[in-house]
């Protein structure tokens, strides 16, 4: 196989989890389960002290970066793994996802920690925190997500990620991405078989708080998209809190009550409080 090509940004995202979060790196690769996706929490804050252009990267483009962000997570892991003590007994991972607070940055704003009744178009695509009631927790599914595809000319091969925005269709490049000094320009591609990865999904619906409304005000909610190791984890009637990007659905237009059919959030992270808690 050809020498794989590094994403710029993710030697030092990979440094930077190392740096500061080797203890759950060390206890992701300890446990025992290769198949489940692990969680790997990180500071939004501590991003930003350290390096603030890639922590306004994953502001900006969050369902970009966040994706490179996942895949350096997997890579210090692999680090950490190679590192092991002979006596210590690791296990290889391949899903790690980077779940990010913005608790204490300057992200904790209204510009981008509005009410739901105040998300506008605006707030499409950056790293943006909602909070609110769990009003439909929807049942777990499956669904088929990102998958390898091969340019017919040069043989290199590629991840293609489903849109979110069409409902999990896949785009393919209109020319071959690979990176070499020489550009391929292949343009048919081909899908390698068995790469498909599916993932666990969940659909829930956060409706903001009815207290801080004027009376007569019918309060608003936002669809949120939860996958792998965030399904399962609120329950209707929960305080919950999601750092998200948002997308916005394609093929509803016509509905009228549009901003809870048009729009919804593809999940960074989400914090869940009992039934009646405080957040
Ligand atoms: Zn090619």
């Amino acid at each position: 196989m050809e020498t794989e090509y590094v994403p710029v940004h993710l030697e030092s995202l990979a440094a930077f989890l190392i740096r500061h979060h080797s203890d759950q790196l060390r206890s992701i690769t300890l446990s025992p389960d290769p198949k489940l996706h692990y969680p790997l929490y990180i500071d939004y804050a501590e991003l930003m002290d350290e390096d603030p252009p890639l922590a306004h990267l994953i502001f900006s483009k969050p369902t970009h970066y966040l994706r490179f962000f996942d895949d350096a997570a997997v890579w210090a892991h692999k680090i950490i793994f190679d590192k092991l003590k002979v006596s210590e007994k690791g296990v290889e991972k391949k899903f790690i996802h980077v779940r990010i607070s913005i608790g204490g940055s300057p992200l904790e704003c209204p510009e981008t920690f509005p009410s739901i009744g105040r998300v506008r178009v605006k707030h499409y695509g950056i790293l943006l925190t909602l909070k609110g009631t769990v009003i439909r927790s929807g049942a777990t599914k499956m669904y088929e997500g990102e998958r390898i595809y091969m340019c017919r000319k040069c043989k290199h091969m590629f991840p293609v990620y489903p849109e979110l925005e069409t409902r999990n269709s896949i785009l393919l490049p209109s020319s071959c991405p690979s990176q070499k000094s020489k550009s391929c320009e292949g343009t048919t591609f081909q899908y390698v078989e068995n790469t498909i990865l599916c993932h666990d999904y969940q659909e829930i619906k956060i409706q903001e708080s009815t207290q801080v409304l004027g009376v007569g005000v019918i309060p608003r909610s936002i669809l949120v998209i939860l996958k792998d190791d965030l399904v399962d984890i609120v329950k209707a009637g929960a305080l919950a809190r999601v750092e998200a990007s948002m997308v916005r659905l394609l093929g509803q237009t016509s509905c009228p009550r549009a901003k809870s059919a048009l729009w919804f959030l593809n999940m960074a992270s989400i914090k869940s409080h009992g039934i009646g808690e405080l957040p």
